[in-house]
Protein backbone atom coordinates (compact mmCIF):
# COMPACT_ATOMS: atom_id res chain seq x y z
CA UNK A 1 0.00 0.00 0.00
CA UNK A 2 3.05 2.49 0.09
CA UNK A 3 2.83 5.19 -2.52
CA UNK A 4 5.31 7.81 -3.49
CA UNK A 5 4.04 11.12 -3.42
CA UNK A 6 1.55 12.27 -6.18
CA UNK A 7 -0.02 8.83 -6.72
CA UNK A 8 -2.75 9.22 -5.21
CA UNK A 9 -2.71 13.08 -5.10
CA UNK A 10 -6.64 13.17 -4.26
CA UNK A 11 -5.87 13.00 -0.88
CA UNK A 12 -3.51 14.95 1.77
CA UNK A 13 -0.72 13.52 3.21
CA UNK A 14 -1.62 13.95 7.42
CA UNK A 15 1.94 14.63 9.18
CA UNK A 16 3.66 12.88 11.64
CA UNK A 17 5.18 14.65 14.57
CA UNK A 18 8.72 14.78 15.56
CA UNK A 19 10.44 17.56 17.43
CA UNK A 20 7.29 19.55 17.91
CA UNK A 21 7.32 19.83 14.42
CA UNK A 22 5.37 18.63 11.28
CA UNK A 23 7.32 15.83 9.40
CA UNK A 24 7.43 13.71 6.39
CA UNK A 25 8.78 10.71 5.31
CA UNK A 26 12.68 11.40 4.91
CA UNK A 27 11.88 10.06 1.46
CA UNK A 28 8.79 10.91 1.08
CA UNK A 29 6.90 7.50 1.02
CA UNK A 30 3.30 7.56 2.18
CA UNK A 31 0.89 5.04 2.95
CA UNK A 32 -2.99 4.65 2.17
CA UNK A 33 -5.68 5.29 5.33
CA UNK A 34 -8.78 3.25 4.12
CA UNK A 35 -11.93 3.45 5.64
CA UNK A 36 -12.85 -0.64 6.12
CA UNK A 37 -16.36 -0.13 5.98
CA UNK A 38 -16.49 1.54 2.25
CA UNK A 39 -13.33 0.77 1.06
CA UNK A 40 -12.62 4.33 0.74
CA UNK A 41 -8.90 5.65 0.92
CA UNK A 42 -9.58 8.85 3.11
CA UNK A 43 -5.97 10.11 3.54
CA UNK A 44 -2.13 9.46 3.29
CA UNK A 45 -0.03 9.23 6.17
CA UNK A 46 3.91 8.91 5.95
CA UNK A 47 6.34 5.92 5.94
CA UNK A 48 8.00 6.72 7.98
CA UNK A 49 11.90 5.68 7.38
CA UNK A 50 14.84 4.50 9.55
CA UNK A 51 15.98 8.53 9.30
CA UNK A 52 12.72 9.81 10.70
CA UNK A 53 13.22 7.37 13.76
CA UNK A 54 16.76 8.60 13.90
CA UNK A 55 15.57 12.62 14.09
CA UNK A 56 12.67 11.43 17.02
CA UNK A 57 15.17 9.74 18.91
CA UNK A 58 17.46 12.91 18.50
CA UNK A 59 14.34 15.29 19.62
CA UNK A 60 13.26 13.10 22.23
CA UNK A 61 17.08 12.92 23.64
CA UNK A 62 17.16 17.19 23.75
CA UNK A 63 13.84 16.92 24.93
CA UNK A 64 14.64 14.72 28.02
CA UNK A 65 17.18 16.30 29.09
CA UNK A 66 15.24 19.39 30.40
CA UNK A 67 12.15 16.84 30.98
CA UNK A 68 13.84 14.70 33.81
CA UNK A 69 14.55 18.11 35.58
CA UNK A 70 11.33 19.21 36.20
CA UNK A 71 9.15 18.52 39.59
CA UNK A 72 6.86 15.55 39.39
CA UNK A 73 3.82 18.13 39.97
CA UNK A 74 4.72 19.91 36.80
CA UNK A 75 4.87 17.02 34.65
CA UNK A 76 1.25 15.95 36.18
CA UNK A 77 -0.17 19.27 35.67
CA UNK A 78 1.00 18.77 31.57
CA UNK A 79 -0.77 15.17 30.99
CA UNK A 80 -3.83 16.91 32.79
CA UNK A 81 -3.69 19.63 30.35
CA UNK A 82 -3.54 16.78 27.40
CA UNK A 83 -6.57 14.83 29.70
CA UNK A 84 -8.50 18.38 28.66
CA UNK A 85 -7.70 19.19 25.31
CA UNK A 86 -8.70 14.97 24.41
CA UNK A 87 -11.71 15.40 26.49
CA UNK A 88 -12.76 18.48 24.67
CA UNK A 89 -12.54 16.61 20.95
CA UNK A 90 -13.26 13.39 22.01
CA UNK A 91 -16.18 12.94 19.17
CA UNK A 92 -13.56 14.25 17.11
CA UNK A 93 -11.22 11.48 17.84
CA UNK A 94 -13.69 8.75 18.11
CA UNK A 95 -14.91 9.28 14.78
CA UNK A 96 -11.24 8.86 12.94
CA UNK A 97 -10.74 5.99 14.62
CA UNK A 98 -14.33 5.03 13.44
CA UNK A 99 -13.03 5.90 9.83
CA UNK A 100 -10.09 4.09 10.32
CA UNK A 101 -11.00 0.88 11.78
CA UNK A 102 -14.56 -0.21 11.56
CA UNK A 103 -15.86 -0.13 14.89
CA UNK A 104 -19.57 1.20 15.70
CA UNK A 105 -19.11 4.83 17.25
CA UNK A 106 -21.28 3.87 19.90
CA UNK A 107 -18.37 2.06 21.05
CA UNK A 108 -15.20 4.14 20.29
CA UNK A 109 -16.61 7.06 21.70
CA UNK A 110 -15.69 5.29 25.16
CA UNK A 111 -11.75 5.16 24.01
CA UNK A 112 -11.00 9.34 24.27
CA UNK A 113 -12.46 8.75 27.43
CA UNK A 114 -10.82 6.19 28.68
CA UNK A 115 -7.45 7.62 27.52
CA UNK A 116 -8.74 10.91 29.74
CA UNK A 117 -8.73 8.54 32.75
CA UNK A 118 -4.99 7.14 32.47
CA UNK A 119 -3.74 10.69 31.70
CA UNK A 120 -5.64 11.96 35.08
CA UNK A 121 -4.61 8.34 37.00
CA UNK A 122 -1.02 8.87 36.43
CA UNK A 123 -0.94 12.50 36.53
CA UNK A 124 -2.23 11.87 39.97
CA UNK A 125 0.51 8.90 40.39
CA UNK A 126 2.78 10.80 39.69
CA UNK A 127 4.90 11.92 43.25
CA UNK A 128 4.54 7.73 43.70
CA UNK A 129 7.66 7.57 41.57
CA UNK A 130 10.03 7.27 44.34
CA UNK A 131 12.73 4.89 45.84
CA UNK A 132 13.14 3.35 49.24
CA UNK A 133 15.63 3.85 52.10
CA UNK A 134 17.40 0.95 53.54
CA UNK A 135 18.31 0.00 56.94
CA UNK A 136 22.11 -0.36 57.10
CA UNK A 137 24.30 0.76 60.08
CA UNK A 138 24.18 3.75 62.09
CA UNK A 139 26.52 5.95 60.06
CA UNK A 140 25.50 4.76 56.86
CA UNK A 141 22.24 5.52 54.40
CA UNK A 142 21.26 3.60 51.63
CA UNK A 143 18.78 4.74 49.67
CA UNK A 144 17.28 4.08 46.13
CA UNK A 145 16.52 6.55 42.99
CA UNK A 146 13.87 5.73 40.58
CA UNK A 147 15.45 7.16 37.37
CA UNK A 148 13.85 7.93 33.24
CA UNK A 149 15.46 5.75 30.90
CA UNK A 150 15.28 8.70 28.51
CA UNK A 151 13.87 7.88 25.08
CA UNK A 152 11.17 5.27 25.50
CA UNK A 153 8.89 3.45 22.30
CA UNK A 154 5.61 2.47 22.63
CA UNK A 155 4.30 0.38 19.09
CA UNK A 156 0.52 -0.47 19.41
CA UNK A 157 -1.91 -1.92 17.54
CA UNK A 158 -5.06 -1.28 15.17
CA UNK A 159 -8.39 -2.30 17.87
CA UNK A 160 -8.19 1.02 19.99
CA UNK A 161 -6.12 3.45 17.82
CA UNK A 162 -6.76 6.35 20.25
CA UNK A 163 -6.98 4.97 23.87
CA UNK A 164 -3.70 3.17 23.07
CA UNK A 165 -2.07 6.26 21.98
CA UNK A 166 -2.97 8.53 24.31
CA UNK A 167 -2.87 6.48 27.74
CA UNK A 168 0.05 4.72 26.77
CA UNK A 169 2.03 7.99 26.71
CA UNK A 170 1.32 8.70 30.24
CA UNK A 171 3.09 6.51 32.41
CA UNK A 172 6.58 7.17 30.70
CA UNK A 173 5.66 10.87 30.39
CA UNK A 174 4.83 11.00 33.82
CA UNK A 175 8.43 9.13 34.99
CA UNK A 176 10.30 11.90 33.24
CA UNK A 177 10.84 10.04 30.09
CA UNK A 178 10.07 11.31 26.39
CA UNK A 179 7.54 8.92 24.15
CA UNK A 180 8.29 7.93 20.79
CA UNK A 181 4.47 6.13 19.47
CA UNK A 182 4.15 4.11 16.78
CA UNK A 183 0.68 3.33 15.77
CA UNK A 184 -0.44 0.49 13.60
CA UNK A 185 -0.14 1.25 10.13
CA UNK A 186 -3.75 0.11 10.04
CA UNK A 187 -4.92 2.97 11.68
CA UNK A 188 -3.02 6.15 12.33
CA UNK A 189 -4.54 8.97 11.90
CA UNK A 190 -6.11 9.64 15.55
CA UNK A 191 -2.24 9.29 16.97
CA UNK A 192 -1.33 11.84 14.37
CA UNK A 193 -3.98 14.03 15.72
CA UNK A 194 -2.92 13.43 19.17
CA UNK A 195 0.50 14.70 18.03
CA UNK A 196 -1.17 17.98 16.92
CA UNK A 197 -3.44 17.88 20.32
CA UNK A 198 -0.33 18.13 21.93
CA UNK A 199 1.81 20.87 20.48
CA UNK A 200 1.58 23.89 23.06
CA UNK A 201 1.29 21.28 26.09
CA UNK A 202 3.39 18.88 25.93
CA UNK A 203 7.52 20.26 25.13
CA UNK A 204 8.64 19.80 22.09
CA UNK A 205 10.33 16.55 21.33
CA UNK A 206 8.80 15.06 24.05
CA UNK A 207 6.27 13.38 22.17
CA UNK A 208 6.76 11.76 18.60
CA UNK A 209 4.61 9.99 16.65
CA UNK A 210 5.93 7.92 14.08
CA UNK A 211 3.88 6.18 11.25
CA UNK A 212 4.52 3.57 9.18
CA UNK A 213 5.00 -0.20 8.04
CA UNK A 214 5.86 -2.32 11.23
CA UNK A 215 8.79 -4.36 9.25
CA UNK A 216 10.43 -0.53 8.08
CA UNK A 217 9.55 2.08 11.36
CA UNK A 218 8.61 -0.28 13.53
CA UNK A 219 11.62 -2.37 13.39
CA UNK A 220 13.92 1.07 13.05
CA UNK A 221 12.43 1.46 16.27
CA UNK A 222 13.06 -1.88 18.20
CA UNK A 223 16.24 -1.70 16.89
CA UNK A 224 17.58 1.48 17.44
CA UNK A 225 20.38 1.65 19.71
CA UNK A 226 19.26 4.77 21.99
CA UNK A 227 15.79 3.18 22.92
CA UNK A 228 16.40 1.23 25.98
CA UNK A 229 13.02 0.71 27.07
CA UNK A 230 10.53 -0.64 24.28
CA UNK A 231 6.69 -1.71 25.44
CA UNK A 232 4.51 -3.08 22.62
CA UNK A 233 0.89 -4.00 22.71
CA UNK A 234 -0.01 -7.08 19.65
CA UNK A 235 0.66 -10.25 18.62
CA UNK A 236 2.04 -12.86 20.00
CA UNK A 237 4.11 -13.71 16.87
CA UNK A 238 4.99 -9.62 16.27
CA UNK A 239 6.42 -9.78 20.24
CA UNK A 240 8.40 -12.71 20.14
CA UNK A 241 10.40 -11.28 16.76
CA UNK A 242 10.48 -7.89 18.60
CA UNK A 243 12.03 -9.28 21.67
CA UNK A 244 14.46 -11.31 19.42
CA UNK A 245 15.18 -7.88 17.60
CA UNK A 246 15.80 -6.07 20.12
CA UNK A 247 17.68 -8.09 21.64
CA UNK A 248 19.92 -8.62 18.62
CA UNK A 249 21.65 -4.91 19.25
CA UNK A 250 21.53 -4.25 22.77
CA UNK A 251 20.38 -5.25 26.49
CA UNK A 252 16.99 -3.85 26.36
CA UNK A 253 13.97 -3.99 28.79
CA UNK A 254 10.69 -4.73 26.53
CA UNK A 255 7.49 -5.72 27.67
CA UNK A 256 4.84 -7.77 25.70
CA UNK A 257 1.09 -7.57 26.11
CA UNK A 258 0.12 -10.00 23.37
CA UNK A 259 -2.99 -12.36 22.29
CA UNK A 260 -5.21 -14.74 24.04
CA UNK A 261 -7.79 -17.42 23.47
CA UNK A 262 -9.39 -16.56 26.83
CA UNK A 263 -11.73 -18.65 28.48
CA UNK A 264 -15.34 -17.82 29.89
CA UNK A 265 -16.31 -21.10 32.22
CA UNK A 266 -20.07 -21.29 33.15
CA UNK A 267 -20.42 -24.11 36.09
CA UNK A 268 -23.96 -25.45 36.54
CA UNK A 269 -24.87 -23.09 39.50
CA UNK A 270 -24.19 -19.75 38.03
CA UNK A 271 -26.55 -16.99 37.56
CA UNK A 272 -27.42 -18.65 33.68
CA UNK A 273 -29.23 -15.03 32.88
CA UNK A 274 -25.98 -12.95 34.16
CA UNK A 275 -23.37 -15.42 32.07
CA UNK A 276 -25.21 -15.76 28.90
CA UNK A 277 -24.76 -11.86 28.58
CA UNK A 278 -21.27 -11.95 29.92
CA UNK A 279 -20.65 -14.55 26.90
CA UNK A 280 -21.81 -12.40 24.78
CA UNK A 281 -20.31 -9.17 26.10
CA UNK A 282 -17.00 -10.87 26.44
CA UNK A 283 -16.32 -12.07 23.21
CA UNK A 284 -16.76 -7.81 21.87
CA UNK A 285 -18.60 -8.38 19.01
CA UNK A 286 -19.00 -4.82 19.21
CA UNK A 287 -15.51 -4.69 18.47
CA UNK A 288 -16.19 -7.67 15.56
CA UNK A 289 -14.18 -9.68 18.29
CA UNK A 290 -10.77 -7.49 18.01
CA UNK A 291 -9.80 -7.68 21.47
CA UNK A 292 -6.72 -9.15 23.17
CA UNK A 293 -8.86 -10.06 26.42
CA UNK A 294 -12.13 -11.17 24.44
CA UNK A 295 -13.44 -14.59 26.19
CA UNK A 296 -13.62 -16.85 22.72
CA UNK A 297 -13.59 -19.77 24.38
CA UNK A 298 -16.63 -20.93 25.85
CA UNK A 299 -16.76 -24.00 28.61
CA UNK A 300 -20.29 -24.51 29.43
CA UNK A 301 -21.04 -27.51 32.09
CA UNK A 302 -22.39 -30.58 30.00
CA UNK A 303 -25.59 -30.08 32.51
CA UNK A 304 -26.52 -26.58 31.59
CA UNK A 305 -25.02 -26.76 27.79
CA UNK A 306 -27.63 -27.26 25.15
CA UNK A 307 -29.59 -24.67 26.84
CA UNK A 308 -26.96 -22.38 27.38
CA UNK A 309 -25.58 -22.40 24.03
CA UNK A 310 -29.60 -22.19 22.94
CA UNK A 311 -30.18 -18.47 24.64
CA UNK A 312 -26.59 -17.55 23.27
CA UNK A 313 -27.53 -18.25 19.92
CA UNK A 314 -30.68 -15.72 20.11
CA UNK A 315 -29.19 -12.64 22.05
CA UNK A 316 -26.23 -13.00 19.54
CA UNK A 317 -28.55 -13.08 16.50
CA UNK A 318 -30.56 -9.66 17.80
CA UNK A 319 -27.07 -7.79 17.11
CA UNK A 320 -28.05 -5.55 14.47
CA UNK A 321 -24.55 -5.22 12.20
CA UNK A 322 -24.30 -1.66 9.84
CA UNK A 323 -22.41 1.03 9.10
CA UNK A 324 -20.33 2.01 12.12
CA UNK A 325 -21.17 5.72 11.71
CA UNK A 326 -24.83 4.73 12.67
CA UNK A 327 -25.44 5.43 16.32
CA UNK A 328 -27.51 1.48 15.93
CA UNK A 329 -24.96 -0.35 15.08
CA UNK A 330 -23.56 -2.37 17.58
CA UNK A 331 -21.39 -4.28 15.03
CA UNK A 332 -19.41 -3.25 12.31
CA UNK A 333 -16.57 -3.48 10.04
CA UNK A 334 -13.37 -5.55 10.54
CA UNK A 335 -10.30 -3.61 10.17
CA UNK A 336 -8.79 -4.74 6.97
CA UNK A 337 -8.76 -7.33 4.00
CA UNK A 338 -5.76 -9.24 5.72
CA UNK A 339 -8.03 -9.68 9.04
CA UNK A 340 -11.39 -10.58 7.14
CA UNK A 341 -9.85 -13.31 4.97
CA UNK A 342 -8.33 -14.05 8.23
CA UNK A 343 -11.31 -14.65 9.90
CA UNK A 344 -13.31 -16.51 7.15
CA UNK A 345 -10.19 -18.81 6.83
CA UNK A 346 -10.97 -20.07 10.09
CA UNK A 347 -14.66 -20.13 9.33
CA UNK A 348 -13.72 -22.59 6.59
CA UNK A 349 -11.33 -24.57 9.56
CA UNK A 350 -14.13 -24.71 12.23
CA UNK A 351 -16.26 -26.39 9.77
CA UNK A 352 -13.86 -28.94 8.58
CA UNK A 353 -12.58 -29.87 12.39
CA UNK A 354 -16.47 -30.90 12.50
CA UNK A 355 -17.47 -28.07 14.80
CA UNK A 356 -21.34 -27.41 14.82
CA UNK A 357 -21.95 -23.61 13.48
CA UNK A 358 -25.04 -22.49 15.71
CA UNK A 359 -25.17 -18.65 14.34
CA UNK A 360 -23.92 -16.43 12.10
CA UNK A 361 -20.57 -17.79 9.87
CA UNK A 362 -21.38 -15.59 7.10
CA UNK A 363 -20.41 -12.51 5.46
CA UNK A 364 -22.34 -9.36 4.80
CA UNK A 365 -22.00 -8.41 0.58
CA UNK A 366 -25.21 -6.51 -0.17
CA UNK A 367 -26.04 -2.66 -0.20
CA UNK A 368 -24.17 -1.14 2.73
CA UNK A 369 -22.12 -3.87 3.41
CA UNK A 370 -21.06 -4.03 -0.14
CA UNK A 371 -17.48 -2.71 0.04
CA UNK A 372 -16.69 -3.53 3.27
CA UNK A 373 -15.88 -6.34 5.61
CA UNK A 374 -18.91 -7.61 7.41
CA UNK A 375 -18.95 -10.90 8.82
CA UNK A 376 -21.77 -11.66 11.65
CA UNK A 377 -21.25 -12.94 14.87
CA UNK A 378 -20.46 -16.35 14.93
CA UNK A 379 -20.44 -18.93 17.30
CA UNK A 380 -19.27 -22.85 16.90
CA UNK A 381 -20.52 -25.76 19.47
CA UNK A 382 -19.12 -28.91 20.07
CA UNK A 383 -15.81 -27.47 19.19
CA UNK A 384 -13.01 -29.65 20.31
CA UNK A 385 -10.68 -27.86 22.92
CA UNK A 386 -7.12 -29.57 20.52
CA UNK A 387 -8.72 -27.84 17.62
CA UNK A 388 -7.48 -24.74 15.86
CA UNK A 389 -10.75 -23.19 16.24
CA UNK A 390 -10.36 -24.02 20.13
CA UNK A 391 -6.29 -23.32 20.24
CA UNK A 392 -5.36 -20.34 17.76
CA UNK A 393 -6.32 -16.57 18.42
CA UNK A 394 -8.20 -15.29 15.34
CA UNK A 395 -9.13 -12.06 16.57
CA UNK A 396 -12.25 -12.02 14.54
CA UNK A 397 -16.32 -12.19 15.82
CA UNK A 398 -15.95 -15.68 16.08
CA UNK A 399 -16.72 -17.31 19.76
CA UNK A 400 -15.80 -21.29 20.10
CA UNK A 401 -18.06 -22.92 22.98
CA UNK A 402 -17.39 -26.74 24.29
CA UNK A 403 -18.45 -28.66 27.26
CA UNK A 404 -16.97 -29.78 30.06
CA UNK A 405 -18.06 -32.56 32.76
CA UNK A 406 -16.29 -31.09 36.37
CA UNK A 407 -14.07 -28.81 38.07
CA UNK A 408 -10.57 -30.59 36.47
CA UNK A 409 -11.83 -31.13 33.24
CA UNK A 410 -12.93 -26.94 33.03
CA UNK A 411 -9.29 -26.42 34.74
CA UNK A 412 -7.28 -28.88 31.57
CA UNK A 413 -9.48 -27.41 29.28
CA UNK A 414 -8.90 -23.37 30.03
CA UNK A 415 -5.00 -24.03 30.82
CA UNK A 416 -4.62 -26.19 27.88
CA UNK A 417 -3.60 -23.23 25.14
CA UNK A 418 -0.88 -21.65 24.66
CA UNK A 419 -2.22 -18.21 25.68
CA UNK A 420 -2.60 -17.15 29.37
CA UNK A 421 -4.55 -12.97 29.63
CA UNK A 422 -8.04 -13.16 30.52
CA UNK A 423 -10.15 -15.27 32.29
CA UNK A 424 -13.79 -15.33 33.30
CA UNK A 425 -15.75 -17.29 36.01
CA UNK A 426 -19.24 -18.20 36.64
CA UNK A 427 -20.41 -19.14 39.80
CA UNK A 428 -22.12 -19.11 43.01
CA UNK A 429 -19.88 -20.78 45.14
CA UNK A 430 -16.95 -18.99 46.70
CA UNK A 431 -15.44 -22.45 46.52
CA UNK A 432 -15.05 -22.94 43.16
CA UNK A 433 -14.41 -19.47 42.95
CA UNK A 434 -11.47 -19.12 44.79
CA UNK A 435 -9.86 -22.37 43.47
CA UNK A 436 -10.36 -21.13 39.78
CA UNK A 437 -8.81 -17.93 40.18
CA UNK A 438 -5.90 -19.58 41.67
CA UNK A 439 -5.17 -22.28 39.50
CA UNK A 440 -6.10 -20.66 35.82
CA UNK A 441 -2.97 -19.67 33.98
CA UNK A 442 -3.62 -16.28 33.08
CA UNK A 443 -3.30 -12.69 34.05
CA UNK A 444 -6.74 -10.84 34.80
CA UNK A 445 -9.45 -13.02 36.08
CA UNK A 446 -13.24 -12.38 36.28
CA UNK A 447 -15.74 -13.69 38.82
CA UNK A 448 -19.17 -13.54 37.63
CA UNK A 449 -18.12 -10.60 35.65
CA UNK A 450 -16.13 -9.40 32.36
CA UNK A 451 -14.28 -7.43 30.40
CA UNK A 452 -14.25 -4.96 32.65
CA UNK A 453 -10.53 -3.02 33.39
CA UNK A 454 -10.14 -1.44 36.75
CA UNK A 455 -8.05 1.52 36.79
CA UNK A 456 -5.39 1.19 39.23
CA UNK A 457 -5.25 -2.71 38.84
CA UNK A 458 -2.24 -4.08 36.87
CA UNK A 459 -3.04 -6.00 33.29
CA UNK A 460 -1.34 -8.29 31.58
CA UNK A 461 -0.73 -11.89 30.47
CA UNK A 462 1.13 -15.12 31.56
CA UNK A 463 2.77 -17.76 28.84
CA UNK A 464 2.84 -16.43 25.62
CA UNK A 465 0.07 -13.56 26.38
CA UNK A 466 3.26 -11.19 27.48
CA UNK A 467 5.45 -9.98 29.86
CA UNK A 468 4.83 -7.50 32.34
CA UNK A 469 1.80 -5.43 33.33
CA UNK A 470 -0.28 -2.18 32.47
CA UNK A 471 -2.47 -0.19 33.63
CA UNK A 472 -1.28 0.33 37.54
CA UNK A 473 1.31 1.42 39.36
CA UNK A 474 3.62 -0.94 37.90
CA UNK A 475 3.52 0.57 34.25
CA UNK A 476 4.82 3.77 35.89
CA UNK A 477 7.33 2.51 38.13
CA UNK A 478 8.39 0.04 34.79
CA UNK A 479 9.57 3.44 32.36
CA UNK A 480 12.34 3.92 35.85
CA UNK A 481 15.47 2.55 36.44
CA UNK A 482 16.36 1.76 40.12
CA UNK A 483 19.54 2.69 40.90
CA UNK A 484 21.27 1.91 44.75
CA UNK A 485 23.28 4.77 46.18
CA UNK A 486 25.29 3.81 49.33
CA UNK A 487 26.32 6.69 51.88
CA UNK A 488 28.66 6.54 54.43
CA UNK A 489 28.91 9.66 56.45
CA UNK A 490 31.04 7.93 59.44
CA UNK A 491 32.97 10.71 61.07
CA UNK A 492 37.03 10.03 61.49
CA UNK A 493 36.76 12.39 64.86
CA UNK A 494 34.34 10.01 66.15
P1 LIG B 1 0.55 -6.70 15.12
O1 LIG B 1 1.46 -7.51 15.96
O2 LIG B 1 0.39 -7.10 13.70
O3 LIG B 1 1.03 -5.17 15.08
C1 LIG B 1 1.09 -4.37 16.22
C2 LIG B 1 2.04 -3.21 15.99
O4 LIG B 1 3.35 -3.73 15.76
C3 LIG B 1 1.72 -2.36 14.77
O5 LIG B 1 1.97 -0.99 15.09
C4 LIG B 1 2.71 -2.84 13.74
O6 LIG B 1 3.03 -1.86 12.77
C5 LIG B 1 3.91 -3.15 14.60
N1 LIG B 1 4.84 -4.12 14.02
C6 LIG B 1 4.57 -5.15 13.19
N2 LIG B 1 5.71 -5.83 12.89
C7 LIG B 1 6.71 -5.21 13.55
C8 LIG B 1 8.12 -5.43 13.65
N3 LIG B 1 8.71 -6.43 13.02
N4 LIG B 1 8.85 -4.60 14.42
C9 LIG B 1 8.26 -3.58 15.10
N5 LIG B 1 6.93 -3.32 15.03
C10 LIG B 1 6.17 -4.13 14.27
O7 LIG B 1 -0.85 -6.66 15.88
P2 LIG B 1 -2.23 -6.04 15.38
O8 LIG B 1 -2.75 -6.92 14.30
O9 LIG B 1 -2.10 -4.60 15.14
O10 LIG B 1 -3.11 -6.23 16.71
C11 LIG B 1 -3.74 -7.41 17.04
C12 LIG B 1 -2.98 -8.16 18.10
O11 LIG B 1 -2.74 -7.33 19.23
C13 LIG B 1 -3.76 -9.35 18.64
O12 LIG B 1 -2.92 -10.46 18.76
C14 LIG B 1 -4.22 -8.87 20.01
O13 LIG B 1 -4.51 -9.90 20.91
C15 LIG B 1 -3.08 -8.01 20.43
N6 LIG B 1 -3.47 -7.05 21.47
C16 LIG B 1 -3.03 -7.24 22.75
C17 LIG B 1 -3.43 -6.38 23.77
C18 LIG B 1 -3.01 -6.59 25.20
O14 LIG B 1 -3.16 -5.67 26.00
N7 LIG B 1 -2.50 -7.75 25.57
C19 LIG B 1 -4.27 -5.31 23.47
C20 LIG B 1 -4.70 -5.13 22.16
C21 LIG B 1 -4.29 -6.01 21.16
Amino acid sequence: MTSRPGTNATQPTIPMWVGGREAFASDGATLDSFNPATGEVTARFPNATADDVDSAVAAGIAASREWKRTTPEDRGKVLSRLAEIIERHAEELALLDVIDNGSPIREMRRDAGMAVDALRYYAGLVLHVRGETVPTSFDRLNFTLLQPYGVVARIIPFNHPFMFAASKIAAPLAAGNAVIVKPSEHTSRSALRLGELARGIVPDGLLSIITGEGRVAGDAIVRHPEIRRLAFIGSADTGRAIQAAAASVAVKNVTLELGGKNPLVVFPDADLDRAVLAAKRGMNFTWQGQSCGSTSRLLVHRDIYSEFIESLAGSIEGMKSGSPVDESTETGSIVNSLQYDKVRSYIEIAHKEGSRLVTGGNVLTDGDFANGFFVRPTLFADVDPQSRLAQEEIFGPVLAAMPFTGYDDALAIANGVRYGLTASVFTESLRTAHRFARDVEAGYVWVNEVSKHVHGTSFGGVKDSGLGREEGIDELLSYTQSKNVHVNFESSEA
